[in-house]
């Protein structure tokens, strides 16, 4: 197995103010981590292009791009007269002089790990990208999110690279609020995802479009009957679906220690939906997996987290990675 491992300093110079829980050090502390671990040794690191205008626009309006560049622009300029370092979208969601540049390498990471997955050159990636996307609509930008990364990374697969079938499995605490805006009028795209409720979008609970799969659960629920959801109602669709390709968007903010979310989840339950993830891709999709960081606020949680996903995305064996869990 190889698997990916896509990160870009440019997603660290993105930052949204002191203090903000979607921060740059949120990447140093996965890196760090798998560098620990020994994780890294075993991980491809292919480079990361900047998305272009025409990636971005497979997933958002024209207008919205151009408004964000227009952001890019004006903060410069203020910049430069001695104005604020920050412009705030809405009170969760700010742009620096470097947002622009990190939004194309978040975005640019997914699509090129799409195609190095499609082409072969690896069995499956990680994707270690900010800003996140999974709240980003087609004309708006929302939630920490400038851009959909996995929304475009499977309007890529599906408009250039011509696979029929794509799923997308979101197991961040939130609801994807913006892939579902994107995808949900593409049959040829279904989405499953499990989050807290109510919660932050306050969307999810009765969608109407017939190839997104929502389960919504109270705060403070666990990994024991997360898995029992998966096994009982999403993995069945997602297996009846026989995707070509599998992206998921990756939040481990649903970890009992992170201090956004209020659910229960632990390592291995990440572990454990990954691998069910996997069969899954193995079955139907020749194991083409193509993961994106979203939440995840607690740092240790998070690079614990994250190690226990890519672990299983690299398909090591039990013993080895009875090895590696030490660390
Ligand atoms: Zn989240």
């Amino acid at each position: 197995m190889s698997t990916g491992f896509f990160i870009h300093p440019d997603c660290r110079l993105h930052e949204m103010g002191e203090g903000h829980p979607e921060c740059p050090e949120r990447l140093d502390a996965i890196a760090d981590h798998l560098l620990a671990t020994g994780l890294l040794d075993v991980l491809v690191q292919p480079e990361v292009p900047q998305a272009s205008w025409a990636d971005l626009e497979l997933a958002h309006s024209r207008m919205h791009v151009a408004s964000v560049q227009g952001l890019r622009d004006r903060i410069e300029a203020e910049e430069m007269a001695g104005g604020p370092r920050h412009f705030y979208i809405d009170p969760d969601t700010a742009m620096n002089a470097f947002s622009w540049d990190a939004a194309l390498r978040a975005a640019g990471a997914a699509v090129a790990a799409t195609d190095a997955v499609i082409d072969g050159q690896l069995d499956n990636a990680f994707c270690a990208i900010r800003p996140p996307g999974h709240h980003a609509m087609r004309d708006k930008a929302m939630g920490f999110c400038l851009f959909n990364n996995i929304a475009i990374a499977a309007k890529h697969a599906l408009e250039r690279r011509g696979l029929k079938r794509v799923a997308v499995v979101d197991f961040d605490v939130h609801h994807g609020n913006g892939t579902e805006d994107i995808l949900s009028a593409d049959p040829r795209c279904m989405m499953i995802g499990i989050f807290q409720h109510p919660f932050y979008p306050y969307s999810g609970e009765n969608s109407s479009a017939a190839n997104m799969f929502n389960v919504p659960v109270p705060a403070y629920t666990r990994g024991e009957t997360v898995r029992e959801l998966f096994e009982q109602v999403l993995l069945p669709r997602l297996d009846a679906f026989q995707p070509e390709m599998i992206f998921i968007s990756a939040g481990f903010d649903a970890h009992r220690d992170d201090e956004l979310g209020q659910m229960g989840l632990v390592e291995a339950d990440y572990a454990w939906m990954t691998d069910r993830i996997n069969q899954i891709a193995q079955r139907h999709a020749k194991g083409r997996i193509v993961s994106c960081l979203e939440g995840g606020y607690n740092l240790r949680a998070l690079a614990h987290s994250v190690h226990a996903h890519v672990r299983a995305l690299s398909g090591l064996s039990p013993s080895l990675r009875g090895c590696l869990l030490r660390w």
